[in-house]
């Protein structure tokens, strides 16, 4: 290349670069990431762990109730008092239907025959999730509302998606997958999380300073807390919970609601 256009081109980097990939997403208060706590299936870990650490540090989490959950049932009144605290209930259907066999050939036989989504169909799908917000404005008062797809997933039977015909329903939607390079063309209707199982509070202040260094967002989909299926330890989600409070000037800690809002908000 002649000397000439070597300047040119790095003049054109120089004034592109800033705006481009490389143009960091400014996140509220001068933090470097956002950090949402979600936690699926209201289960009593949940009432039991989480919510009393998140409170000791003044974070609030979403958690994505299903509507059969034994644990919504009993202890309604704490779930309601948890919403009234400001933590987030989201839908996660009402019988938690998910495909018992996936796209990429992975079989879920948990999955009962008559909760496959393969099954399903539109009209199906969309009367549970109508129903699902009818129960969830019963508890906590709310019309806004976020969806957490059950298994990450977003298809029906043939694999058509459903990511469109639920965005009159909700205002943003959780799904699976790394963090994000770029905020760029992030979609608040497929946002990518990770689903814990067993690990350990280093793996998952690894996984948030990952989303720190890229300036981007850290999502973590929670299970069972403090003992049950997909669990984290009481312990490892108490050491997490303190790291993000003594690094709380680098992240931005808020509801999944909250969160879309802001980069729905601040995406051009
Ligand atoms: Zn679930």
């Amino acid at each position: 290349m002649k000397p000439f256009f070597q300047i040119q081109l790095a003049l054109l980097l120089f004034i592109v670069l800033p705006y481009g990939a490389n143009a960091q997403f400014k996140w509220p208060n001068g933090a470097k990431a956002a950090i949402c706590m979600t936690y699926d299936d209201a289960l009593d870990g949940q009432l039991n762990y989480a919510i009393p650490q998140l409170d000791s540090a003044g974070f609030k989490g979403t958690f994505f109730c299903t509507g059969s959950s034994p644990s919504l049932y009993r202890r309604l009144d704490e779930w309601r008092k948890a919403a009234a605290n400001g933590h987030e209930l989201g839908n996660h259907t009402l019988f938690h239907p998910c495909l018992r066999v996936k796209p990429n050939g992975t079989h879920s036989d948990w999955v009962k025959p008559e909760y496959d989504l393969q099954t399903y169909t539109f009209p199906q799908l969309l009367n549970e999730l109508k129903t699902a917000n009818t129960l969830l404005k019963a508890i906590d008062g709310k019309e806004a509302r976020t969806y957490g797809y059950t298994c990450s997933d977003c298809t029906l039977g043939g694999g058509v998606s459903f990511t469109d015909s639920i965005k009159k329903l909700f205002t943003a939607a959780r799904s699976d997958g790394q963090v994000p390079e770029t905020m760029k063309g992030y979609d608040i209707y497929k946002t990518p999380s990770w689903g814990v199982n067993s690990n350990s509070a280093e793996e998952m202040i690894a996984y948030i300073n990952k989303a720190r260094d890229k300036g981007t967002i850290a999502v973590f989909m929670f299970h069972s807390v403090g003992g049950g299926y997909l669990n984290t330890t009481a312990e490892e989600h108490r050491k997490l919970v303190e790291y993000i409070s003594k690094n709380r000037k680098d992240f931005y800690v808020a509801t999944f609601q909250e969160v879309m809002n802001y980069i729905r908000d601040h995406s051009k």
